[in-house]
């Protein structure tokens, strides 16, 4: 079954509304979706003009945070609904950098659960901290993904893309070996499959980031089960994104 590619930036805490508006102009302007999606997720400020930026292509808008309730004295939050006013279709749930600052798995199956009953795909984060030998990683990915899911029916399941990041891997310029990222994918679709069965498992998009890019993009969306990249540094600059995507493009052919 071939699953279609998503290659999805996370902007973090980077850029003006004008500096959203000038990489998202030459993203959508160098980009067709035939084969892969594309996405990108912009702070808050920054959501109204990029979501006016790409009106007219395919690249899709996503957020990088939502709050678990739908309305209310939550000072400072932003809901599902909110988010979907602004165009968004996705919001990234669970980062390592947010649950760093004291997010907990429940708070993030709450968020999870708001993201999809808003009418948005959650792009749910999971990764082991330190570098640890895979079967000790396994354990750490089996336990969070299972406490962040566990809210979410079977009917839900396909509509969770699922990103593993090793948390070393975020920002430093390491990334797994390709036998690790193989065994680990490979890992995280059998749990899959196991927790929502063969139909919703074998649907459901993995995602690697932690230091992808261009130079490391071919080797890493070989990888048989994984169906996209989450990427942070080298999201910022259109023509390192667009040269990862155009890999994934090559990828996404082959594995159809
Ligand atoms: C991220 O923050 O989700 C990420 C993968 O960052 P980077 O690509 O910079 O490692």
């Amino acid at each position: 079954m071939s699953i279609r590619t998503l290659i999805a930036g996370n902007w973090k805490m980077n850029g003006t509304p004008e500096f959203g508006v000038t990489l998202a102009k030459e993203l959508t302007q160098n980009f067709t979706c035939d084969k892969v999606d594309m996405l990108i997720c912009p702070s808050f400020t920054s959501l109204i003009p990029v979501a006016d930026t790409l009106k007219d292509g395919c690249v899709k808008l996503g957020a990088q945070n939502v709050h678990a309730e739908a309305s209310g004295a939550h000072t400072g939050e932003i809901s599902a609904e909110m988010l979907k006013a602004c165009g968004c279709e996705y919001v990234i749930t669970g980062h390592s950098e947010r649950r760093a600052a004291g997010e907990t798995d429940d708070q993030v199956a709450a968020k999870t659960c708001a993201a999809l009953e808003g009418g948005l795909t959650p792009i749910l984060c999971i990764g082991e901290n330190a570098k640890m030998q895979p079967a000790e990683a396994q354990e750490v990915l089996e336990k969070q993904l299972r406490a962040s899911m566990k809210n979410i029916a079977v009917t839900e399941g396909s509509q969770v893309v699922i990103a593993y990041e090793p948390v070393w891997a975020i920002g430093t310029g390491l990334v797994p070996t390709i036998d690790d990222l193989k065994e680990a994918f490979t890992f995280l679709r059998q749990l899959v499959i196991k927790t929502y069965g063969e139909e919703v498992g074998s649907k459901i998009r993995l995602l690697y980031g932690g230091s992808l890019n261009a130079e490391n993009a071919a080797d890493i969306l070989a990888v048989t089960d994984i169906n996209g990249g989450l990427i942070g540094g080298a999201s910022l600059k259109a023509p390192s994104f667009l040269a990862i995507a155009e890999v994934a493009s090559q990828y996404a052919e082959r594995k159809a």
